[in-house]
């Protein structure tokens, strides 16, 4: 399995500004400062010593992910990050012969579907769409999102076949053998969380929601979701202080997400769902922050963190 960032902001866009370029631009000519970067070559060379997070952005679409596994396309939820996969899905061969694409859409909060109108695929007449959900009315929340007054083109005008699944969280799905499982998620208006088996390998997608005010039977059914997983991708928003302050928001931060996920022996987890308000350094101090708690609480754990980052593609 492979996965792929398209979107990795919650709530809302929220695109670099001039002043995050000229911060990062600063961080670069400070580290320079001690090195000679007179010819092309030598700058090559010290650039090649710089990280991302120097060199890029974590960023500004709201959440949409690809996961590649075997030969099929899955996706979840379509925030405008769905525009540019949308685009990448064109220039690729399979969009000759027609796409056969599987989305899952966690819940219906606009970040969350506010991409699709803009999904170019979509629009054609030899695209196979497989929504996935567990929310009863998404056809018609989809529908409704691209109602006249509100954006020209209607769902039904857009080419593509789409086939709706209504998922019963009972009871798992089987796609060709690959292993789909859904849970409830403690988020206002509810999100589900996905898990994706395949070969071996495990991968969760939980954004939106909260931990807190729980009982610990249900504390326990999220740790027996995440057991084991490879790959897990966790809405961090927050600071273990903003956390404690918006209770009920429906949002976690990184240090529960480093709590569970230890307790759960995942293997990977990447911190999701950045807030609009945060900058990149604001999103890498909570980073450095999860980082130093692991290591003062859970000297032993395996357990890595890492950031999702639009364009980035991680191998499970
Ligand atoms: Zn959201
Ligand atoms: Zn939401």
């Amino acid at each position: 399995m492979e996965v792929v960032f398209w979107g990795v902001r919650g709530s809302i866009p929220s695109p670099p500004t001039s002043e995050d370029l000229k911060n990062k631009i600063s961080r670069v000519l400070e580290l320079a400062a001690s090195h000679d970067i007179s010819t092309a070559e030598k700058r090559d060379a010290f650039l090649s010593t710089l990280t991302y997070r120097e060199l890029g952005f974590l960023g500004g679409n709201t959440p949409c992910v690809e996961l590649r596994v075997k030969d099929k396309i899955f996706i979840f939820d379509m925030g405008t990050g769905i525009r540019e996969l949308g685009e990448y899905l064109m220039k690729s061969g399979q969009s000759k012969s027609g796409l056969d694409l599987h989305i899952f859409i966690g819940h219906t909060h606009w970040d969350h579907i506010q991409g699709f109108p803009f999904f170019i695929p979509a629009y054609r007449p030899n695209t196979n769409i497989h929504f996935y959900f567990s929310h009863p009315q998404v056809k018609e929340r989809l529908e409704f999102q691209q109602d006249y007054r509100f954006f020209p083109v209607s769902l039904e005008f857009m080419a593509a076949k789409k086939h709706f699944h209504l998922l019963d969280p009972t009871a798992p799905l089987n796609i060709d053998g690959i292993i789909v499982k859904t849970m409830e998620l403690n988020h206002p208006g509810k999100a589900f969380c996905y898990r994706i088996e395949s070969e071996g390998k495990s991968f969760v997608y939980a954004s939106d929601g909260e931990y807190n005010n729980l009982p610990n039977s249900k504390i326990n059914s999220y740790i027996n979701f995440y057991r084991g997983t490879d790959f897990l991708i966790y809405d961090a928003p927050y600071s273990f202080t903003e956390e404690m302050e918006k209770i009920n928001w429906g949002h976690s931060s990184a240090v529960v997400g480093v709590d569970l996920c230890v307790k759960a022996e995942v293997k990977k987890i990447a911190l999701f769902h950045h807030a609009p308000e945060n900058n990149d350094e604001a999103v890498f101090n909570l980073l450095d922050a999860a980082v130093n708690y692991k290591k003062q609480n859970y000297s032993t754990s395996e357990l890595e963190i890492v950031l999702a980052r639009e364009g980035v593609i991680f191998p499970v």
